[in-house]
């Protein structure tokens, strides 16, 4: 990944470890050929530097949508174990992290490659028609927002197109549960993914069966 767009991913606030996100960057340097990717949970635009940098190194179509409301999840809120003071709009007392994100894509020099889909997950999905090579999911981390998160996005992915879902903790005692549970097991179970790669809490799936838009078998 070219220096200057690592040091940006470096020094931006977020959730996502240095060998993770260059597994991502690469990952979306072998799809992004094939169609656009789509990441669900933005944030202040961590994980959207490594793959818009791909984009940035693949072609000039090369695309990576990014959704968030941009509120942050519950485990963001005030009293939880990840809130920051420092992303709470004074005015309204909520969480905004879009002027952060909207920062660190503009220092990266990526507002061509990432386009930030501003909007709630379950609205957004239930819109969207657009074939993707890659979808990463991190958003929220509750069992509801997986599960809305699993119904709503995996059967964009073509044929071929790889499913990345974050925070993936088989073993209880490393992290939360809905990701693996709600997520990672039922994408498997469906028979329309295949486990391809593991890195730290980053489980990448291959869909191997189905066309893009269709659901996936219960
Ligand atoms: N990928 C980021 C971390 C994402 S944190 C990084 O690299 O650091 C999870 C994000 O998901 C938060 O910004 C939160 O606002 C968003 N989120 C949670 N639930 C959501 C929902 N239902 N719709 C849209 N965004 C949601
Ligand atoms: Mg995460």
């Amino acid at each position: 990944m070219d220096a200057d767009l690592l040091q940006i991913a470096r020094s931006t606030k977020g959730f996502m470890p240095e060998d993770e996100g260059l597994a991502l960057h690469r990952l979306a340097c072998q799809q992004l050929p094939h169609g656009p990717a789509l990441e669900v949970g933005s944030y202040c635009g961590k994980s959207a530097v490594y793959l818009g940098a791909a984009a940035r190194r693949t072609g000039p179509e090369c695309v990576v949508f990014t959704v968030d409301h941009h509120r942050g999840s519950e485990e963001n809120q005030a009293g939880w174990e990840h809130h920051d003071p420092e992303v709470v709009d004074p005015e309204t007392g909520l969480m905004d992290t879009l002027p952060t994100f909207r920062r660190t894509i503009a220092s990266a020099g990526l507002e061509a490659q990432v386009v930030a889909v501003l909007g709630t997950s379950v609205t957004v999905s239930r819109h969207w028609r657009i074939p993707l090579a890659l979808l990463f999911i991190d958003g929220g981390h509750g069992v509801q927002p997986a599960r809305d998160d699993f119904a709503g996005w995996p059967h964009w992915v073509q044929p071929g197109g790889l499913l990345a879902i974050h925070d993936v903790f088989p073993d209880p005692a490393e992290g939360g549960r809905p990701p693996y549970e709600q997520i990672y097991l039922p994408a498997l179970a469906s028979g329309h993914f295949e486990e391809v790669e593991a890195v730290g809490s980053l489980r990448v799936l291959r869909r191997v069966a189905g066309q893009a838009g269709e659901r996936l078998p219960a």
